[in-house]
């Protein structure tokens, strides 16, 4: 692989060598990320769309290559869900996000994205459970994301997973909504308790013309439907302070984007978010 520098700062793998060579040396690369502790976590803020009131935080993983700097989740999530390593990294990213977290105040949530290779792990919401016990977190200020297409590909495993965290009193949101395939049967399906806005229809809100507007009806759609069956939405990607005045006037509640803030360390997180607010 020969890394070069791809938006948002992450470097991109580009294959020059054997596939299967090359695949097994990321795959060892990536275990020994997770034994080296290379692997640490960002915060992005969620607020509310009319005064900007912090709702939580989504918690993204980095990875910092020591030769290679920053990899995107992007890149190595799929490698590391076709390994299994996702569970060990899925493992360490919930307990180290919720130990953060518990220095929030209430009812401050945290959002933590699971891959559906994670959510049909047999053990996986007994493993939630026991580290919700042990360390106290408020069930009811954790959800986990999950992306639309991983509902469809084995939706009986995760609608039974979805289930047990319902019991457990975790909430869950159905990530990127509107760019899978089943939209409304998984939204029927999965008892989800929020959806969020993919950001590709926020990109084009106020785009001019027939683009702007076929995506303004898209998103007005989507909050009629979230709110006709009872499903809090979080707009993601929003960016300029147009969007967010336009997401406002159609009556969306939460987002979050660089508008507000990217991801950012806890102790950034921590001081311009927590100590502002009190
Ligand atoms: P996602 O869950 O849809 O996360 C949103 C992505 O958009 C993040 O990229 C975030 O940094 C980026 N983003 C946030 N605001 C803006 C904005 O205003 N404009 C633009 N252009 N981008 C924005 P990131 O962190 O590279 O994550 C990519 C994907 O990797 C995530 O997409 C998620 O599916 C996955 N991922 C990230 N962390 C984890 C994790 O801990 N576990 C699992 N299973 N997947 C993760
Ligand atoms: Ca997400
Ligand atoms: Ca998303
Ligand atoms: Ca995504």
């Amino acid at each position: 692989y020969l890394a070069k520098r791809g938006g948002e700062g992450h470097a991109v793998f580009t294959p020059v060598t054997q596939p299967r060579i090359a695949h097994l040396t990321l795959e060892s690369a990536l275990y020994e990320a997770l034994r080296g502790g290379q692997f640490t976590l960002v915060f992005q803020p969620q607020v509310r769309v009319v005064d900007r009131g912090l709702i939580g935080a989504e918690v993204l993983v980095r990875w910092t290559h020591p030769d290679l700097g920053v990899i995107s989740p992007a890149e190595f999530i799929p490698l590391a869900e076709a390994t299994g390593l996702i569970d060990g990294i899925g493992a360490f990213v919930l307990r180290a996000a919720l130990s953060e977290a518990l220095t929030w105040p209430a009812p401050l949530r945290l959002s933590v994205n699971v891959s559906p290779v994670q959510l049909r792990h047999p053990q996986f919401t007994g493993r939630l459970a026991a580290l919700l016990a042990e360390t106290g977190f408020d069930p009811a200020r954790l959800t986990l994301e999950v992306t639309e297409t991983a509902f469809i590909n084995d939706l009986s495993a995760v609608t039974g997973a979805v289930r047990a965290l319902r019991a457990l009193g975790v909430r869950v949101t159905v990530d990127d909504f509107g760019t899978g395939y089943s939209t409304l049967m998984t939204l029927r399906d999965l008892l989800a308790h929020e959806l969020k806005i993919d950001r590709a229809f926020v990109r084009e809100l106020c785009a001019p013309g027939r683009k702007g507007s076929q995506n303004r009806a898209i998103v007005q759609a989507t909050l009629g439907l979230a709110q006709a069956l009872g499903l809090q939405v979080v707009a993601e990607g929003v960016e300029t302070q147009a969007q967010a005045d336009l997401l406002a006037e159609l009556g969306c509640p939460v987002m979050q984007g660089y508008l507000i803030a990217p991801g950012l360390d806890a102790e950034t997180f921590r001081q311009q978010f927590l100590n502002a607010r009190t």
